[in-house]
């Protein structure tokens, strides 16, 4: 008996466009534009995000608006629903449930592992939790306990651990040093691409 495929998303870059970017384009703070694609290292990068929102004085509700006026990656709505009528779906991200709620009602409420924004009364957020370290890995690994066939997609160094952890990993829309760095998953440019990685892998229909 196979065991039953479930996949692991990542979120931005995949589903939806980086959110600190869109932040970065709406206020017109450049060094927001700063992702996990130029710094792998994700707590150093995170506290200078922090440091860069006190220093304009930022509060959530002002990241939440920008939010609220993005739309998942096109095309994002219709492969989300092609593999969810295929294998059980979770989305594994580094963002926060407070940036992703505006976003996850667009695509239906799928299933997603995030951490959490710490914000004071005056609504400027002074700290991020993490739920566990390397999250996406960890999930992928406890998964995979429970006898699932896990095979993951992601576009950064932030989702090499979970790629490299799954079963099988497919890489989306990655910046070129990636895929120099970890020639050994498949690179997929459209969701055509990512759906037919996705059959290959995990057997799915196409
Ligand atoms: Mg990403």
């Amino acid at each position: 008996m196979t065991q039953p495929v479930l996949a692991c998303l990542d979120l931005e870059g995949v589903l939806v466009p980086e959110i600190w970017i869109s932040v970065a384009q709406k206020t017109g703070i450049g060094e927001l534009r700063l992702t996990t694609r130029d710094i792998s290292d994700y707590d150093l990068l995170m506290k200078r995000r922090l440091a860069i929102l006190e220093q304009h004085r930022l509060t959530l509700r002002d990241i939440q608006s920008v939010i609220a006026a993005m739309a998942p990656l096109e095309g994002a709505g219709e492969f989300l629903g092609w593999l969810r009528e295929r294998c059980q779906v979770v989305i594994l991200s580094d963002t926060f449930s407070e940036f992703a709620l505006p976003l996850m009602r667009q695509l239906a409420y799928p299933t997603i592992f995030c951490n959490r924004l710490e914000v004071d009364e005056s609504g400027r957020i002074v700290n991020y939790h993490l739920r566990q370290p390397d999250q996406k890995r960890q999930s992928v690994i406890a998964l995979k306990s429970l006898r699932f066939r896990v095979v993951a997609a992601g576009d950064s160094y932030n989702d090499t651990s979970m790629l490299a952890a799954a079963d099988a990993g497919i890489f989306f829309r990655p910046p070129a040093t990636i895929i120099q760095e970890f020639p050994q998953f498949p690179v997929t440019q459209t969701y055509g691409e990512l759906k037919h990685q996705f059959c290959l892998a995990g057997g799915l229909a196409p």
